[in-house]
């Protein structure tokens, strides 16, 4: 499969860390020119840039801009589309804290609103159009289970997620017919993960660690039990891959769809 992607242009965007990353890196293995984005220091930044050199991109960019300024995202696109413009868009980014309804703040409300979906919006609507003036384009959205179902203490963060399947599926019909099965079309999907392990998830493991006299495993076995019937965390390098099958031609007709990967969670 190696070299299925050479000619492409991805962005993904928070890919200095966690699954973003992954998936840079699996990009960058089948041979694309990868746009990293993120928040964080210069050594994160360099250290992410040389994986991802390293996995096999035929170019590696950082490109700067918090996804809670509007006019950031604005300059982070005209910015990628002077690099060449991004064929595969990943909407990655993502922030979460847990608070009951009567606990989380406007200012925690805001912010996941702000980078779990209003980014992807101002993303997408700048990468579409010429994705399909060129006949191919593939929007992939990290959404979450989050986004098909319900826990307790989340509520920005599955608001946000649901949105993003939502204005997913509309964008998925908006662009359904450009292209055709030569040119790869336009598709936009989301991917809906279960447990996986990156930082993200981190004060959840601890938390639930401490409750569990300290044993971080026990608070991962936990975790697992209450919701992801595999009792297995995926692998972020997983989600990757799962990644590079949607941006190959042959998942053209592939579109709307918001595909879990959570061992089971979603099917009870
Ligand atoms: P992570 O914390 O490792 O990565 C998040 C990335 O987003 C980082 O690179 C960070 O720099 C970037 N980011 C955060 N706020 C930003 C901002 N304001 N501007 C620009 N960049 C910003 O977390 P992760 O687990 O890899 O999460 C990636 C995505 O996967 C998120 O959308 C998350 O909701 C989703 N997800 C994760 C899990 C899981 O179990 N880890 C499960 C379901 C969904």
């Amino acid at each position: 499969m190696s070299g299925q992607l050479t000619g492409r242009t991805a962005l993904v965007t928070g890919s200095i860390s966690g699954i973003g990353l992954a998936i840079a890196r699996k990009l960058a293995e089948e041979g694309a020119r990868v746009a990293l984005h993120g928040l964080g220091s210069q050594a994160d930044i360099d250290a992410a840039v040389a994986v991802v050199s390293a996995a096999g991109a035929a170019d590696v960019r950082f490109f700067d801009g918090d996804l809670t300024d509007v006019a950031a995202i604005d300059r982070l696109m005209e910015a990628v589309a002077a690099w060449g413009g991004a064929d595969i868009l990943v909407n990655n980014a993502g922030i979460q804290k847990t608070a009951s309804l009567e606990e989380a703040t406007p200012e925690i409300w805001n912010a996941i609103i702000a980078v779990n979906l209003s980014a992807a919006f101002h993303t997408m609507r700048r990468a579409l159009p010429a994705m399909a003036a060129k006949g191919f384009g593939r929007v992939v959205n990290i959404a979450s289970v989050h986004g098909l179902v319900a826990s307790v203490n989340k509520a920005p963060y599955v608001a946000s997620k649901f949105g993003l399947v939502g204005m997913s599926r509309v964008a998925a019909l908006e662009y359904a017919g450009k292209g055709s099965r030569a040119s790869g079309g336009v598709t936009v999907n989301c991917i809906c993960p279960g447990w996986t392990e990156t930082p993200l998830i981190e004060p959840q493991v601890l938390a639930r660690a401490a409750e569990c006299g300290g044993d971080r495993d026990a608070g991962v076995a936990s975790l697992l039990s209450e919701k992801q019937p595999s009792r297995r965390m995926s692998d972020p390098a997983e989600i990757g891959q799962l990644v590079v099958w949607l941006s190959s031609p042959i998942a053209h007709n592939i579109t709307g769809a918001a595909i879990p990967v959570d061992g089971g969670w979603t099917s009870q």
